[in-house]
Order: C-alpha cells, then structure tokens, then sequence
C-alpha cells in the first residue's frame, strides 16, 4: 500500500499540453504547429497475458508511446507501477521530446508502462512479464527506431531482459535496443549513477549562480529510488545536509541530517525506510516532507506532487525536479508569486537520458569508455544546458521552465520546418 497522504495527479497529458500551450505563446507558434506538437505521433497499447507461478495465467496491459521523431530516434524509459495510464504514458513521452532537446541530444521523446506492482510479482514471474511485454512492443523499438530505458519500477535487470528477448526475436545480440543494462552486456559506466548525480550537477551549479553554496543547505527529497537514492548520496557527497528522505510508505527527518549511506545500503538489501533502526529521527509522511523547513526540496518520486493546494505551505527556497512532472501548472504560478526557484525537470533530470545516449553510442561503435569520461561529458553537458537556459531566462525574463521550453520547443519546431510535412 502506497502512502495514503500522497496528492492525487492532475492528468499529467494535461498539464504536459498546458505547458506546451504556454510557450506555444511565447513562441508565438502557429495554431498547426501546435497542433503537430500537442499530439503523440505513435500510441501502443498491448494486453497480454503471462504464467503466474501457480500456473494461472494473468492478463497485463501496457504502453509504448512515442511522441514526437523530428531530431531522430525515439527515446524514453519504462515505468512498471500500478498506477501508470495512457494519459500519464503520453505525459511523459512529450516531456521526453522537450528533455532530449534542451540538452540537444539526437533524439525524440517516447515513454512506455505496464500496470503492475513489480514488488508483487516473484522474480521469475518478473522476467516472464518482462519478456512478453518487450516482444509485443517490438514491432516498434529498435537500436534505429525507439531505444527503452528504466524508469519509475523498473531496473538493470530489466533491460537485459529486454534486449535479450529482443535479441532472440532477431538471431543476433542488439545492446543498442535498451539502455540502462548492466555493464557486462552493454551497458555504460555511470549509467545507474547519471540521472541522480545530474541532479548533484545542476544543484550545484544553481546554488553558485545564486551566490550560495550547496554545502551546509538542508534538503529533503522524495522517493529513494534509483533517482532519489543517488541523488540523496550525491547532495551529501558535495557537502550538503540531508535533513528527510521518503519512499512510497513514508518518510524520515531529522533536522541534524540523516546517515545517507546506511540509509541507502537499507534500501539497496530490500528495506523500507520507516523499517530503519538506528537513526534519531521522526516519520513523516509524503505530503509533510514536501512543507518541511528546508533550503532545497527534490520531489524524486512521482508527479502532481505539487499542487495549488500544497504550493503555499512548502518552505524551501529552492525545488529541484528530480522526479518528471512533480509540480502542476496551479502550483507553478504560486511559486513563482513566493519567489520560489524551480529548477524544472526536463533539464534537472536529464543526467540520466544523456548517459542513456552515452550507451547507445557506445553501443552502436562497440566501443566503451572510462566511468571518468562519462561523468565529466555528462557534467559538461548539464552544465552548458543550465546555462543556456538561465541565460534566456534572464535575457526574456522568465522562469527556468517557460525558458527551458522555449530552447526545447525552438529546436523541435526547427526540425519539423527543416524536415516538411510528408508527403
Ligand atoms: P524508482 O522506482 O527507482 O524509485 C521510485 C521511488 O519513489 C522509490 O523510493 C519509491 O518507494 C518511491 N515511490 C513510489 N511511489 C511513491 C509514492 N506514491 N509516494 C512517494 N514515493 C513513492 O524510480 P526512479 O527511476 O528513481 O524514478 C523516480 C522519478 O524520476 C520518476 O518521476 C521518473 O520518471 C524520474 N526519472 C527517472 C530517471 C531514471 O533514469 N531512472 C530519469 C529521469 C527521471
């Protein structure tokens, strides 16, 4: 059971179309323009059933939506929870389009899903919905078409299932099919690490522009995944103090700072963080976490975590996105009126797309790099994007996000006009 306190998402797809529609004013696009760039270019939805290991047979549905190819393949991860919908699957896929482009990586947007606690599963029940699931999307990946990655509920051991059984279909190895496998069959140092050490990255770089270095400031993050997990370990790492983290039963705080690394060995054996002895230190739930007193937020876990209603109450200065779409459209006009510095997700959370090219390339050239040369070109990347679009943000006065989708949008609306409309 998830935490019941946790706010309820608007529709993702609408709050996705809505901060189109804003920059498409900016921008002042065309109404055709807009058109092409609100729709998602390819739907899959796919029911299918798998073997339980009581010998019944289940049936599960899942997603792959691909967006928008204007810039070149399609790109976007793979959430297995019980919560993912079309709507939500179309959300994220858009704002892969916009991610990809504002740190101007060669690719488009997709997203895929499947509506499953992957924790209610056994492993081998796992690996068979896995398996069935990347051979009904097939027809529509491939190393040159539509590359997967882990998202929200899933991991490592997931896309070398994938790019196994895809593999299979084909008669031969194709690592460049998914990304984010382990690094003995493809995949790239630093890769599990990226999205939350991106995350340390333009922290880090927000906190200098500002005048006022992350270490010594508090920060609670939600979710202590793969994201928030890292992330956590990383804003330690660069000095500064963890103060509350959260998974989907809850969370902890101390305002001394928390112990991140026994914390993020709990989690890796398995634990909940309400099950961690050891530490001094009180439960919160998810939407008290997000109203703490600290310096930075990181929402780490799922969308429409900041809404209108909660927007009023959050005390950091400044709300790093870690997660996609944590923060509704209603919230974003009541942090901007408190002053409050949002670093927007398409561009906070992109460490993890652009080791994700990083792979691919490698991949495709069969020829793999130093963890070191990864981690530098990912910061490079990061950093360079950050600026860019604190500069147009200063230059058009803006905010970060409406000035990280004017970058995006500008580069996608370019290919399309470059390519044509076929025929
Ligand atoms: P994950 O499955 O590794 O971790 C998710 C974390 O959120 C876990 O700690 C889980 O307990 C917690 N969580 C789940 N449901 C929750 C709920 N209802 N309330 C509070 N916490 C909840 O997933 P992840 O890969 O860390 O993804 C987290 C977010 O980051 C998602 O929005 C995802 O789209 C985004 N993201 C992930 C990547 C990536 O490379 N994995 C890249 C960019 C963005």
């Amino acid at each position: 059971m998830a935490d019941a306190t946790l706010v309820t998402p608007e529709s993702p797809f609408a709050t996705a179309q809505e901060q189109l529609r804003r920059v498409a004013e900016i921008l002042k696009l065309d109404e055709s323009m807009v058109g092409v760039l609100s729709q998602c270019k390819r739907e899959l939805t796919v029911n299918f059933p798998v073997r339980m290991d009581d010998g019944s047979v289940r049936m599960f549905t899942g997603y792959r939506v691909q967006h928008n190819e204007a810039r070149g393949p399609v790109k976007g991860g793979i959430r297995f929870s019980p919560y993912v919908t079309l709507d939500e699957v179309r959300a994220l896929s858009m704002w892969m389009t916009w991610k990809c482009a504002v740190v101007n990586l060669p690719y488009g947007g997709a997203k895929g899903g499947v509506i499953v606690d992957p924790r209610s599963l056994s492993e081998a029940e796992l690996e068979r919905l896995t398996r069935r699931y990347a051979a009904e999307i097939s027809i529509i990946i491939s190393p040159e078409m539509d590359v997967p990655a882990p998202d929200l509920g899933t991991d490592p051991r997931m896309m070398a299932w994938i790019m196994d059984t895809y593999s299979m279909m084909h008669g031969h190895s194709t690592p460049g099919v998914v990304t984010g496998k382990p690094v003995g069959i493809g995949g790239s140092r630093g890769r599990y690490e990226a999205t939350g050490r991106g995350v340390r990255f333009i922290t880090e770089e927000a906190c200098r522009q500002r005048g006022k270095p992350l270490a010594g400031q508090t920060v609670a993050i939600q979710g202590f995944g793969n994201v928030g997990g890292v992330a956590a370990r990383q804003l330690a790492e660069a000095g500064a103090k963890v103060v509350a983290v959260s998974d989907s039963r809850g969370g902890i705080y101390n305002p001394a700072g928390l112990d991140v690394e026994a914390l993020y060995a709990h989690r890796m054996a398995g634990g909940l963080l309400a099950e961690h002895k050891g530490d001094d230190h009180t439960d919160v739930t998810n939407a008290e976490l997000l109203e703490l007193p600290v310096d930075i937020l990181v929402p780490a876990a799922l969308e429409g975590q900041i809404t209108e209603l909660n927007a009023s109450r959050i005390k950091a200065s400044m709300i790093v996105e870690a997660a996609n779409g944590p923060t509704t459209p209603r919230a974003d006009e009541v942090l901007a009126e408190r002053g409050i510095y949002v670093v927007p997700d398409i561009v906070a959370n992109a460490g993890g797309v652009i080791v994700s090219y990083f792979e691919w390339v490698q991949d495709l050239q069969s020829f793999f790099w130093e963890e070191a040369e990864v981690n530098q070109r990912l910061q490079r990347i990061m950093v360079n994007a950050f600026n860019e679009v604190s500069a147009v943000a200063r230059e058009r006065d803006l905010r970060l996000r409406d000035a990280a989708y004017v970058v995006a949008v500008q580069r996608v609306v370019e290919a399309i006009e470059d390519r044509g409309i076929f025929p």
